[in-house]
Formats: C-alpha cells, structure tokens, sequence
C-alpha cells in the first residue's frame, strides 16, 4: 500500500496519512487535495510511506493531485519542519501560510504563456560577420539565439530597443516568434548575467574590506556589517549582489546565484525595487511582500522557485521562497521589529533567514547601524563576523549634530521648545527642510476633566482613548473603539475638557500657527491610510514643497531626502523608564536612524532631542555617535539583570473573558513547568503590559533558560502538558524568543 503523510492547514500538530490509489503520481512536496471530515482541504505531502498505524477502515484516499505548480523542494521543507518544531506550532500551520495563497487552494493555476524567441531555419544559416556591423542590438540578438531559445523578457534585459529590433528581425523571417507556458520548472539553461552594472562607486576601505570578507567565505558564514547611516552599506550589498550573480566555475556555479534581501515592512518601495532594477539592469528581478496581489504573489513566487529570478527582494514572509540556486542572504536592518511575526507562526524571519543560510551551506549579511544585542553580541564573541564601517561614505556628508534641550529649563510652546521653533525658522529661511518626529498620531493621547479628573479611558481596554480633534472623535489605538468626543464630563457634567499631551496632530496645529506660511506636512497612520498618499508624499518631499515633515516612526526609516536639515525629537523620555527591558534598546536604534536623516547630503544636519534627562547615558551616547560604547554598558546591564541575550526565553499568553480562568490556566501550565524540574527558570504568572484588550483579560508567563538547547528540551517536555490544558474560551499563544513584554 501507499501511504502519503500530508500536512493539512488545521490546528492539530500532526500529519495526516491517506492513502494512493494505483496510478495517481504522488512525489514529496506536492500539493494534494483531500478529503478532511466534511470538507476537503489542500495539503503538502510531507513524506511518502508503506506503512500507516491508522485502521484501514479510516484511512481515505487522496482525492486528487495538484501538479500546476513544481513540488516543493526538500530544502525547503526541512526549513518548515525546523520553524515548526523551533516555534513549537502545528507543522499544517506552518508550511500551509508560508506559501502563496493561491497555492493554498485547488483553483487550477492558469499560467500566462511565456512569448519566446528561436532562429528559424535561415537565421540559423546566416553568417553574422556578413552582416552589418552598425545593427548592434540585431547581432546580439542574433548571437544569443544561436545558442539557444531566450524569453522576450530576457532579450528585453540586454537593450532598450529590443523590441524594435526582435521585430525586424521578424521580419526579415531569420527570427521565429513562440509560446511555452511551463516556466514553473527549472530552464535547462540560464542567461549568465552580463557584467553590467550601473554607476558602481570606488568603496572606501572599509566597504572593500566588507566585501572581500564575504565573498572569501567558504560556505555558511554570518556577518554583522555594522555601518552608521550614510556609511555606504547599500552600496556593499549592491557590489557582493554583483559577485553573487556572476557565473563562478571555481565554486562550480555556471550560471551565477539567486540573491534574496529581506527588508523591513515598510521599506519595500517601488523606489526600492527600481534603484535595485537600475543598478542592475540585466538582471532578472522580482519582490515579495503582503501587499502584492494574490496572482502577482504567485507569479513572483514562481519565478523565484524556477530559478528566473536571480534577485529577490521580500519582506518577512519571503524568507520562506523557494531559490534553488540561493547563494547569499542579506538582511537590511536587522534590529527591525516588523521581522517577528506577531500572531501565528511567531518567527523571526532574521533568525530564519539565518538557519537557511547555514542549513544550505551560504553566507549571510545583517546589516544595521544599531544591530540588536542579541546580534551584536554574537559579532562580539566572534560567532559572526563583524565587519565595521565607520565613516560616512560620501566624503562631503557629516554625521549631524546632537543637541539636548532640558525641557524644564526652557521655554515650550504646546511642546515644542523655544530653541527648536528658532531653528525650524532658520531652516524655511534657507529653504531647508526640518522633520519633528513625535511617535504618537492624533491630537493629544488623552482627553482630561479639569473638575473631577476623569480621564477618557477605553471601556474595553486597559488603555486611553487617543483625542482625534480632526473627526472630533475619540479613538483606542489598541481596540478600535471609537467615540464621539463628549462636549461635557461624563462624570460630572463640567463642560472644561482639556487635552493632555500632544500628538502628530496637535504638534501641526501648533507650527502651523508659529509659521502660517509654512508648507507643512503630517505623515503618521491616518495620514497615509490611503496607499498612494504617502507615494504622493515623498514626491513632495523630494520636489521640496514641504518645509516641515511631522512624524512617526514611518518617517525614521531609510529615506534619503536631501534637502532635510534639521530633526527635532519631541518627548522620547518615557522609553526611559519603561517596564520594557528592550525599550532603551529600541529608542537608540529609532533616535539614531532618524539622526541619521539629517544632513545626508552635502549639507550638514542638526538634531535636537528635547528631554527632560539631558544627562542619560542614551542621549550622551547618541550625541557622541558611540553605539559600540552604549551596547557595551546595555550588555553590561543584560547580563547583571539575567535577560537576553544572555538568557533564552519563552512566553505563554493566555487571554479570556474571565479572569480567573486565564490565570486558572496559567498557574496550571506553570505547575506543569515547575514539575518537570528541569534547568529553566519559570517565572511568576503576571499581568500583560495592557492588561485588558477588547474586553479579554490578558495575561503571561515567562520561562527562561542559560541556552538554547534547554530551554528547547524543556518546551518539548511542556508540550503535552500545555495540550492537555488547552480550552477553547482562552486565546493561548506560546511565544519563542519574544519581543514584546
Ligand atoms: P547606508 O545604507 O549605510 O545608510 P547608503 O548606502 O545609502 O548608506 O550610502 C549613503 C550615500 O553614500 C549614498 O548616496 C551613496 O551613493 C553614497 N556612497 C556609498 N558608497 C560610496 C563610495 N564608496 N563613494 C562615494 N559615495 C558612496
Ligand atoms: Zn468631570
Ligand atoms: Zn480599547
């Protein structure tokens, strides 16, 4: 008999075995439909067996075998098998949501066919060097030919008056026109990509010395390129891309290796893909990311998984891309938070990206100018490499200026200081721009009585209702639950309401009244819903038609704009004291990024941080521009206190509408624990940060141990326990390496 163990899209941690029927092809890593109590479901065969331990009256037969799309290859479910075992969460729920929607359904895939080129009969008995010399993009058409069919796509990469050329050709009957429509397997033969490639800088020292480190790497090996903003780490991924795509006979790649470049979330631009499409202009380029279209994901995917697309560019999910020639991983800003994924499989893609690279035997690049500890420690104890840039690539670009300003011994206008509102002046004087980052959108983060104190307070949540003066509503960030804002205390009928704190909102409100003829510009969440809006935007930004840039954190992240001058920083003070052991860490890297976009030109750039700690050990080190110095003493702290990265961790949510039954739950699952008696350090059951959300209690459970290895044996031991206690009324999560406290 045989036997096929399928991975099905359902929350039980276990395969699910059906039988072949006589005839039916079935290899591992396909996609089949079967039957799954009264449904039927799409799956992947996991493994192909003779044998089942189900009773052959239960067993079903598979009902059909999906063959529209190559079956996934080994290497890549051993990467699903690690996460699934790793983040301890159903094998179905992890391999299933790894791929493309529409492989998660039996829709039969229609593939466009593929318009291709051949020499026909009198093409192929054409001598070239009898043919004029001044039709050079025809010859090179021709000559490609005469080794072997080309896609028009790829005879489009080698000039820009392809088209127009392939045409006469037509024409003139040497060249034949045709359609195939199975790019899904691997070409038998691909274009070794030219040597082409645009405006490449002579490297500083430092990049070059980057670049030889990686590309002398003899298999799996990982590096920390450590660079200051404006160091030049682009322009390193951009020459070892180059390397990495070039046919190499010595390492026995004829045809050159796929690239994949994991970026942040929000980094993912059409502008991105197009300096990487201009800086590589032959190059076969494609990108992953959850706002492509359900057919555009596929047909992206797909062109990575036949081998078409050497390079990749993708955010989280694309860790998980099929790149049979995969040869080298980059992952841009590494510290990034958006690279944990924060419901379902809880990944890091970094982490991840990193075990593929290893498992496949290829060196992979962090890249950050203010890498995680967890990172940065692992470059320290010599695990990675770490490769330093130090200085600002372009020889006129300063690192900008950084300036405390005490906010108690100064004057402020609605939050904005005296000192800041003269430097903005300064700036529109000189057509420069300035950018305030304040991380928080709306008005002002609450609405206060001034009679009795009442505070507006979400009724479903622990939190606050955040003032939206602009819709007159007041609105929880963390539930959704909106109101009209009340023109009278709720609980005492005093008509003085007053806002406390500011907000992206109220800081507009307050420039634009200092500066009426200021062009000013809010860019948070609720400015940029619509998704062309902040396309709209940088366009503004870039024609310099803005004079001042409000902002959350979207702002901080790796834009170059030029004509920036000035940052101001309103209020970062309370991750100072946050109950958040990585809240300092996170502040660092956000101040120092958007630091790091004033002043990138030729223009020197000033930041401003106003605070009431001028004094901190963080604000002294982002002033000296002394990473290496603030990691240190962090590290230092890590180790006293016991926590990452000098402790592996784990967290158990639970939430629920009933109290006692989450902590019920939670006390149980930490008996369990504490009965295994093995080498971990269990924690007590706590409260979340945001104790209530939408009307469920929430509360947590952390777990810790001195390695990998035993907190991962010891998750192992807990998992039948936590089975065992699992009820429907709790939402339960267990969490690996989490982020979020
Ligand atoms: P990072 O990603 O480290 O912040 P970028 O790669 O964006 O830095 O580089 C900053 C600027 O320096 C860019 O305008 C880039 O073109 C320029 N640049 C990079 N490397 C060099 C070099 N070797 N020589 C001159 N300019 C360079
Ligand atoms: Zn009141
Ligand atoms: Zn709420």
């Amino acid at each position: 008999m045989s036997i096929v163990r399928v991975a099905l899209d359902v929350p039980l941690a276990t395969l699910f075995d059906y039988t072949v029927q006589p005839g039916m092809d079935i290899e591992v890593g396909q996609r089949v439909l079967v039957p799954f109590g009264k449904r039927e479901l799409v799956g992947v065969v996991m493994a192909c067996e003779r044998d089942t331990e189900v009773e052959a009256q239960r067993i079903k037969p598979v009902t059909r075998a999906l063959d529209d799309c190559a079956p996934l290859s080994a290497e890549l479910l051993k990467l699903l098998n690690f996460c699934s075992d790793y983040y301890r969460y159903p094998i179905g729920q992890t391999v299933l949501p790894a791929l493309p929607t529409r492989l998660r359904s039996d829709e039969p895939i229609v593939i466009k066919p593929i318009v291709s080129y051949r020499l026909s009969a009198s093409g192929a008995a054409l001598d070239l060097n009898e043919l004029p010399k001044n039709k050079k993009v025809q010859l090179l058409i021709l000559s490609l030919l005469a080794k072997r069919a080309h896609t028009k796509a790829e005879l489009k990469a080698v000039a820009t008056t392809t088209s127009a050329s392939l045409k006469m050709l037509v024409s003139e009957g040497w060249v034949e026109e045709f359609e195939t429509t199975t790019p899904t397997r691997p070409l038998p033969e691909r274009v070794a990509s030219s040597h082409v490639f645009n405006n490449a800088h002579t490297l500083t020292s430092e990049q070059q010395a980057a670049v030889d480190a990686v590309t002398q790497a003899q298999g799996y090996g990982c590096f920390l390129l450590h660079g200051i903003t404006g160091s030049g780490k682009t322009e390193v991924y951009v020459h070892l891309m180059h390397h990495i795509l070039q046919p190499c006979p010595e390492l026995g790649r004829r045809s050159g290796g796929q690239v994949l470049l994991l970026v942040p979330e929000i980094n993912l631009t059409p502008q991105l893909e197009q300096y990487f499409a201009n800086r590589f202009p032959d190059v076969a380029l494609t990108s992953l990311h959850s706002g492509l279209s359900e057919k555009a994901r596929l047909e992206n995917w797909q062109s990575a998984q036949s081998g078409q697309a050497r390079l990749v560019l993708g955010t989280r999910l694309s860790v998980f891309t099929e790149l049979p020639d995969l040869a080298l991983i980059i992952v841009d800003e590494e510290h990034d938070n958006s690279y944990k994924q924060q419901d379902g499989l809880r990944y890091s893609a970094r982490d991840v990206a990193i075990f593929r690279a290893s498992q496949r035997g290829v060196p992979i690049v962090l890249g950050s100018a203010t890498p995680s500890l967890e990172t940065y420690q692992n470059a320290r104890t010599g695990r990675y490499t770490m490769l330093p840039l130090t200085q600002r690539a372009a020889a006129a670009a300063q690192l900008p200026e950084v300036r405390c300003v005490n906010i108690n011994q100064t004057t402020m206008h609605h939050g904005v200081s005296e000192n800041l509102l003269r430097e903005i002046a300064a700036r529109i004087a000189r057509r420069e721009q300035s950018l305030i980052f304040i991380n928080r959108r709306g008005y002002a983060p609450v609405l206060m009585c001034s009679g009795c104190g009442w505070l507006s307070d979400c009724k479903h949540c622990a939190g606050k209702m955040v003032l939206h003066l602009k819709d007159q509503r007041l609105r929880c960030h963390h539930c959704g639950y909106q109101l009209r804002v009340p023109h009278a205390c709720p609980a005492c009928g005093n008509a003085d309401l007053h806002p406390v704190g500011s907000g992206t909102q109220r800081i507009e409100e307050v420039l634009q009244e200092h500066f009426p003829i200021a062009r000013i510009l809010r860019v948070d969440r609720d400015s940029t819903r619509n998704k062309r809006a902040w396309e709209r935007m940088r366009a503004l930004i870039h024609a310099n038609e803005v004079d001042i840039l409000i902002g959350t954190q979207m702002l901080a992240k790796g834009h170059d704009f030029p004509e920036l001058t000035l940052v101001g920083v309103l209020n970062p003070d309370s991750a100072l004291y946050s109950s958040d052991f990585r809240a300092a860490e996170k502040l660092y890297a956000q101040l120092a990024q958007v630091s790091g976009r004033a002043g990138r030109a030729d223009k020197s750039g000033n930041v401003i941080i106003q605070t009431a700690f001028p004094d901190h050990p963080l604000y002294r080190a982002l002033q000296a521009h002394d990473f290496d110095g603030y990691a240190e003493t962090q590290l230092a702290e890590r180790e006293m206190a016991g926590f990452p990265p000098y402790k592996y961790q784990a967290m158990l949510r639970a939430e629920g509408k009933v109290e006692s039954e989450v902590y019920a739950y939670l006390n149980r699952a930490r008996m369990a624990a504490v009965d295994l008696g093995m080498a971990v350090e269990i924690l007590g059951v706590v409260p979340a940060a945001l104790a209530r959300r939408a009307n469920h209690l929430r509360a947590q459970l952390l777990v810790q141990a001195g390695s990998r290895g035993d907190l991962q044996r010891f998750l192992r031991a807990w998992q039948p326990a936590l089975d065992g206690l699992a009820q429907a009324k709790l939402r339960c999560s267990l969490d690996i390496d989490p982020l979020e406290f």
